[in-house]
Parts: C-alpha cells; structure tokens; sequence
C-alpha cells in the first residue's frame, strides 16, 4: 500500500476506439494501481477512455516509458484508432475524487446502480456497489448488456452461476430479482473480497467463492459470463458443463464474436438472442 500524505499520483488515460479497448485496458492494467477504470461515452461514436493510477514514485517514469512503447506497438497493428498518452499528476485527495467521479448513479434495465456513497433514488431495483477498484460498476457497456438480459430473463426461484463476477454486480441483480441458490466465481481474490462486500451491502445471499466455472459442481438454470472472447473460448466446455438452461456470454469484442459462437457451437450451445453496443456483443444461447 502507498503511504497516504504526501503520495502523488500520476493519472494515465489513453483514448480508444472501443475495438481497442480490451487491448488498451490490458497494457494499462499491468502498470495501474488496482486495476483501470473505463470511462464510456454517452454519445455512441466517441472514444472510451482507458485509466490507470499509478504512484508517483521512482519507478513511475519508466513505466510510463513502458506504457507509450505498448501503445505504440498497438498502433503498429492497426487496432482501431488509439490516442496518445496521457498524463496527469493528482493529489491524493483528488485521486481518490477522479476515481469516484467514474461511476455515478445509473438507471439499466429494471435497475437502478448506484455507489455506496451516492444517496440518489430512483424507481428502480437498487444495487448498492462499491468497486473496491474491482470492474463492474454497471457503467461498462458489457456490464450494461449483461445488467439488461439479468431484468429481461424469468429468474424467480431459478439457480444462477456467475462466471467472472468482478463486483458481483450481476449476482446481486440476479439475487434481486428472486434468483436461488447465486453462486458467484471469480479467479481474482481481490474481486472476491469486493464481491462478498457487495453482497452484504444488498443484503442478498450470494456464495461468493474464489475459482471458475470448473471449480463449481452442477449446473444451474442461468449461467452468466462477461468475460474477455479468449477466455470464453478457452473455458467453453466448463460453462457448457454448468448451464442447463441459459447462458448469457459478454465482453466479446465484435471481430471474435464469429469464433465465440463457433466454440460454443461445438459445445451444442444455440444463439437465441445477439445485442450490440459499442462495438461489444453479448449472445444468450441455449
Ligand atoms: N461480472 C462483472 C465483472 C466482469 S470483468 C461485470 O459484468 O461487470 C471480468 C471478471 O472476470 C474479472 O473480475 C476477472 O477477474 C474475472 N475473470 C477473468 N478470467 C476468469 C476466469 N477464467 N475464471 C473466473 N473469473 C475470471
């Protein structure tokens, strides 16, 4: 943990073309402080926004050294317009103000999202989060489609396994709409920890445990998977394994939704509904 006090920060944002996003976010992640933040246009069209934190210290020039060379190869490759790098220092007090400045309350679906220190209302079904840093905060638009089919679905007293489930946010909507037994994975411990906080925070029973869809036994009514295009090909046979109704799969970029299918195809899984935002696909199949 960096000292509180005097500790700097050094903000890094570089614009992308949402089909360079993923790719953007993972160069970003491997020198963030606790992982990126993404900010998401309203307008379709505009670039996202891709954030990492990282302390100022001895090491941050070099690795900001290492961020631009990244960058740069990416460009080489032509993967969609991506901007320069970006930089900014920020106090601390300020620091932890930007990040929060990422996530505002949000109506999606029959959900109404907001952080644990917003107290805005609304109609809505609430989901209280905190993203302890972790990706989910219902603002990205793979979580947003994912949020829409989790208030769409019949879910009343059906089993739900969430595969990746970041802040838990989708376990918590799924728990909310009358979702039961919602088992939640996710392989990163940190993600867990924010996940169990979020539960609680909800007050729902969601059993939040370290591992993925091949640690889990059983299969449940609803699968949910908002995970990167790579990983869902390579897990593709332990979600087939644990999905006896429907599986709801996002995070695929559009150029590897064909191979997504494809995978699951294999598996027997059909197509039985494709949305599309930003560049983004979700399919639910059956
Ligand atoms: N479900 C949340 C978070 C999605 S981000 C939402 O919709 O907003 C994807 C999450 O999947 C991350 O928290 C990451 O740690 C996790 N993850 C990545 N690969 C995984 C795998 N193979 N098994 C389990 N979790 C994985």
């Amino acid at each position: 943990m960096p000292s509180a006090g005097s500790t700097r920060w050094l903000e890094i944002a570089v614009a992308s073309h949402p089909e360079a996003v993923e790719a953007v976010s993972e160069i970003l992640d491997r020198v963030g402080y606790n992982g990126i933040a993404i900010d998401v246009p309203l307008d379709d069209g505009r670039p996202h926004v891709v954030k990492a934190y990282l302390v100022n210290d001895r090491t941050a020039r070099q690795k900001v050294r290492r961020v631009k060379e990244w960058i740069g190869r990416l460009r080489a490759f032509g993967l969609g317009p991506v901007g320069e790098v970006e930089l900014r220092r920020i106090a601390d007090e300020d620091w932890l103000e930007s990040w929060k400045a990422q996530f505002a309350p949000i109506r999606v679906g029959p959900f109404f999202v907001r952080p644990s220190w917003s107290d805005a209302r609304d109609e809505g079904i609430p989901l209280v989060l905190d993203p302890g840093m972790a990706f989910g905060t219902g603002l990205h638009p793979t979580t947003r489609q994912c949020l829409d089919a989790v208030g769409a679905l019949v879910l009343d007293g059906r089993s739900v396994l969430d595969v990746g489930t970041g802040s838990g946010i989708l376990a918590i909507a799924a728990a909310r709409r009358g979702a039961r037994p919602v088992v939640a994975v996710d392989n990163d411990p940190l993600a867990v920890r924010a996940a169990i906080d979020n539960a609680q925070r909800n007050d729902v029973r969601v059993d939040v445990r370290e591992g993925s869809a091949g640690d889990v036994a059983g299969a449940f009514d609803v699968v949910l998977a908002n995970l990167v295009a790579d990983v869902i090909v390579r897990i593709a046979p332990e979600l087939r394994a644990r999905v006896r109704g429907t599986l709801v799969c996002s995070g695929i970029v559009e150029g590897k939704a064909a191979a997504v299918e494809r995978a699951l195809a294999d598996q027997g899984l059909r197509v039985t509904d494709r949305g599309r935002t930003d560049g983004w696909v979700r399919l639910t199949l059956r």
